[in-house]
C-alpha cells in the first residue's frame, strides 16, 4: 500500500515535471514562431511580418537605391539572391544590381508596382554596369543608378549595343533555382531569349510583361511554412511560351501592344493580419 502509494506519487511528481517540460517547449515554439518570417497575403495584396534586410553587397551582388527602403524581403529571397550573385560572379562574371525588393513590412507601394508587397519579389538590372563589375558602388553611387533600358530608341527590339551576353547566361541561371515560380521581362527580352536558347524549357518561366526592359523581375514561390501566403496559378512548364503566346503581344508593325487599362475595377483587399502589420500593430 505504501510502495503503491510512493509508486502513484512518483508517478505524479514525473507527469507534473512532463507537463511543465511540454508547457516550456510549447512556449519556445510559439516564441520562435513569432520571430518567423511570414510573407502573408498575395503578391498583390499582402504583406511581411518579420522581414529582413538584405545585405547591402555580397559576392557578384550590389544593392542599389537604398535610399527608398526596399531592401526588405522574406529570409528565402536573400538565400536567393545571394547564391544567385556568387553564380553570375563565378559562372558568368557578370554582376546583380538589387532594386526594389519591398519595403520592410512589405504592402502596398505608392508607385510603379502592383506587386512587391510580400518579399518574394525582386527586381534586378540587366545592365552590367561597369564600375559595380570593379568595386563596391559608393552610398552616392548607388542612389544614382538607374534601370538602363536594353530596347532601341524606337522600341522596336532590343538593340543589340544595350545587350550584354552575359544576360541571357544570367537569366537562365536565375530561372534554373525549383523556388523561382516565374519571371516578368519585356516581350522583345523574351523574343531575344528564345531566340538564343530555341526550345529550352526553363524559358516557361519568362513571362512577358508590359516595361521590364531595364531589369527582370523574379518571383519566388511561397516558401514552405508561409501559411498565409497566396501562391499564383501554376505556370504551364512544358511549353516555352515562345511561340503563339509571345506573338500575342506584337502588333502587325512589330510594337509592342498597347495595355488595356484595368478599367479601373476593384483592387484586392488587404488582408486584415496585414493592416494591422503595416499599422505598425503586429
Ligand atoms: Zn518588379
Amino acid at each position: 500500500m505504501i510502495f503503491s502509494r510512493f509508486i502513484t506519487l512518483s508517478l505524479l511528481t514525473l507527469l507534473a515535471g512532463a507537463l511543465a517540460l511540454a508547457a516550456a517547449a510549447g512556449r519556445s515554439r510559439a516564441a520562435s514562431s513569432a520571430s518567423a518570417t511570414q510573407s502573408i497575403g498575395a503578391y498583390t495584396a499582402g504583406c511581411i511580418r518579420n522581414s529582413a534586410a538584405i545585405p547591402m553587397e555580397g559576392e557578384g551582388f550590389q544593392v542599389i537605391r537604398p535610399g527608398r527602403g526596399r531592401y526588405f524581403a522574406n529570409p528565402e529571397t536573400i538565400e536567393f539572391i545571394v547564391d544567385l550573385g556568387k553564380r553570375v560572379n563565378e559562372n558568368a562574371n557578370g554582376i546583380i544590381l538589387i532594386g526594389d525588393v519591398a519595403q520592410q513590412t512589405g504592402g502596398p507601394m505608392l508607385d510603379e508596382h502592383s506587386s512587391h508587397q510580400t518579399g518574394l519579389d525582386a527586381d534586378i538590372l540587366y545592365w552590367q554596369h561597369p564600375i559595380a563589375l570593379q568595386r563596391s558602388l559608393t552610398g552616392q553611387e548607388r542612389e544614382n543608378i538607374f534601370p538602363q533600358s536594353v530596347l532601341n530608341d524606337q522600341r522596336t527590339g532590343v538593340d543589340d549595343f544595350k545587350w550584354d551576353e552575359r544576360i541571357g547566361k544570367i537569366v537562365k541561371t536565375a530561372a534554373s533555382y525549383a523556388d523561382v515560380d516565374r519571371i516578368f521581362v519585356n516581350p522583345f527580352v523574351k523574343r531575344k531569349l528564345c531566340s538564343e536558347y530555341p526550345g529550352e524549357l526553363w524559358l516557361a518561366k519568362l513571362r512577358p510583361w508590359y516595361g521590364h526592359d531595364g531589369h527582370f523581375h523574379v518571383r519566388l514561390k511561397c516558401p514552405a511554412g508561409n501559411v498565409s501566403c497566396v501562391p499564383q496559378e501554376p505556370i504551364n512548364t512544358h511549353d516555352t511560351g515562345c511561340g503563339s503566346d509571345l506573338a500575342s503581344w506584337f502588333t502587325s508593325s512589330g510594337k509592342i501592344k498597347s495595355q488595356k487599362s484595368s478599367g479601373g475595377g476593384t483592387r484586392p483587399k488587404l488582408p486584415d493580419e496585414c493592416i494591422a502589420i503595416i499599422n505598425g500593430g503586429a
